[in-house]
């Protein structure tokens, strides 16, 4: 099935439902969304000769028009590329050549930067902005989107990829209704009373969101910023209520600081859906304190979009439980769509409580890399996703996340787990944020070196921060050199880049401050 059905049945039941919104300002109902997408749809075919399984590619901000995009490419039976608006045009055009995509939609000036630095080879490339792009949105529209199986692939999504050029992740019709269906039953209920608040990248998991909402006949809201602006999120969620946005772990924090400074408790907000980046305990805590009990966590990847495990939102806020905060701690058990094991190097398993890499099989899992076996070969192996994190299972099935397996420090011959180290270092209370990373050392293999991110105003001593970490882990753990930075270096997703961090060090290895001995 091809999930713009969705879009289609939900017209034909819901047609009065408001469907886009840009801010507070409706832009069209059930009927007029699916008549813009089946417009595209139509014209895709007729004007650009797209055929089904042609790729497609995004380049743009979050705006209304790339929601009529998505449908439209899925109406037409082509696969969505989506191409995250921060990337460089040089990155965008790796994307484009590697995808073979035979269209673009880009936005401006998006679209002009990525045409140059892909010259002579540039698709066709259509405005969003621009009469031809209205136009082909009045095409008239096909009835029904093109049929297509299950295992037809509808998104073809680069990884953020810290190192090395991005791989290209096949996700099927099959891999986002699995993922939707999962949704339901794991995360959270959706109500056509809902907005959808695109506060997040659309051209990432935030986006496929979307299609929860659709089959809801749901709201969609793209603030008039396209981004994240925890004024304007609280203002549009008390105006237009039943908001419900994903958000990661840094933009929960934005939210909570700005809410406590402005006195908003997040009225208006249904859900909160967080994830797709380590959120530490006491920052959950005081999301909670300060918003109430609207979160859920999710924990996914690209290759098993937003669904390997879920959190609901009761374990979230429950603070009777008696393993409340080890849950809290946690990022939930496996969804019911997929299988879970911890394995080690050679894929053997794990007991409860040991560490090792996180496998996953299942319904949502991707068939693969674009055009890499070899890539794909060392992901999917015996019929398991090899997820590349580390974590622990505990006897009721709550998974705790370590880290990316590149990123676990051996230090003497003991696996040191930077998240740990991190979650200490964050209870201290000049230390606002912490990156935690391996360097070289020829004694013990490798020492722990902790950057941070000082609380305004506050210059914390590296031997205050070393008595501080004695005083909640193990003495070996500890980082041995700390450095005080303005900010962490980030990924266009939000993600710590550590191997930036390791770089810093390889540049300047005498300015960090040694920890007392
Ligand atoms: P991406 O494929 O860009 O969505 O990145 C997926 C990676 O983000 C995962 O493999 C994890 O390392 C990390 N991640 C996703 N969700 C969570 C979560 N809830 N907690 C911690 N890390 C997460």
């Amino acid at each position: 099935m091809n999930v713009a059905e969705w879009l289609a049945r939900s017209a034909r039941l819901h047609p009065d439902n408001p469907a886009l919104f840009s801010g507070e300002a409706m832009l069209c109902d059930y009927q007029g969304f699916a008549r813009a997408a089946g417009g595209i749809g139509a014209g895709l075919g007729a004007k650009f000769d797209v055929k089904p399984g042609d790729r497609v590619a995004i380049f743009a901000g979050n705006t209304p028009a790339y929601l009529d995009v998505l449908f439209g490419v899925w109406f037409a039976g082509a696969s969505v590329v989506p191409i995250n608006a921060k990337l460089h045009a040089r990155e965008a055009a790796y994307i484009v050549k590697h995808a073979e995509a035979s269209l673009i939609f880009a936005s401006e000036p998006l679209g002009s930067e990525l045409a140059e630095a892909l010259g002579q080879d540039c698709p066709p490339l259509v405005d969003l902005q621009s009469a031809g792009f209205a136009a082909l949105r009045d095409t008239a529209p096909l009835e029904l989107p093109v049929e297509r199986d299950p295992g037809d692939m509808a998104w073809l999504f680069y990884t953020s990829g810290t190192t090395g050029r991005p791989k290209g992740v096949m996700i099927s019709h099959g891999n986002l209704q699995a993922m939707v269906f999962s949704y339901f039953v794991d995360v959270d209920e959706v109500y056509a009373s809902d907005a959808a608040l695109y506060a997040a990248p659309i051209s990432h998991g935030a986006g496929l969101y979307c299609l929860q909402h659709v089959l809801r006949a749901a709201r969609h809201v793209v603030p008039v910023s396209g981004g994240f602006d925890p004024a304007e999120i609280f203002a549009l969620a008390r105006r237009l209520d039943g908001i419900h946005m994903f958000a990661a772990p840094t933009m929960v924090k934005r939210l909570v600081a700005a809410g406590r400074e402005s006195g908003e408790n997040g009225e208006g907000i249904r859900t909160i859906v967080y994830g797709g980046g380590p959120m530490y305990l006491n920052d959950i805590m005081e999301a909670v304190e300060v918003l109430g009990p609207r979160f859920c966590q999710i924990y996914g990847q690209g290759e098993s979009p937003m669904t390997i495990t879920a959190l609901n939102r009761l374990a979230v806020s429950d603070r009777n439980h008696p393993r409340w905060r080890e849950r809290l701690a946690s990022v939930g058990c496996a969804q019911s769509i997929v299988e879970l094991r911890i394995a080690d190097a050679e894929g053997g398993p794990r007991d409860v409580g040991e560490t090792g890499e996180i496998l996953v099989r299942g319904a949502p899992v991707m068939a693969g890399y674009w055009r890499d076996p070899e890539a794909t070969a060392k992901a999917l192996r015996g019929g398991w996703l090899w997820t590349g994190d580390m974590g622990s299972l505990d006897a009721d099935g709550f998974l705790t996340l370590k880290d990316r397996s590149k990123d676990v420090i051996i230090s003497g011959g003991a696996n040191i787990y930077p998240r740990e180290v991190e979650e200490a270092l964050l209870l201290h209370r000049q230390v606002c944020e912490a990156s935690v990373v391996g360097v070289p050392d020829p004694d013990w293999g490798e020492r722990v070196v902790a950057f941070v991110v000082a609380e305004p105003g506050c210059t914390p001593e590296p031997e205050d921060l070393d008595r501080h970490c004695l005083a909640h882990i193990a003495r070996f753990k500890r980082p041995k050199h700390y450095r005080l930075v303005a900010e962490l270096p980030k990924n266009n997703y939000g993600k710590v880049l550590k191997t930036e961090l390791r770089a810093m060090l390889d540049d300047a290895q005498d300015n960090a401050c040694p920890a007392s001995a």
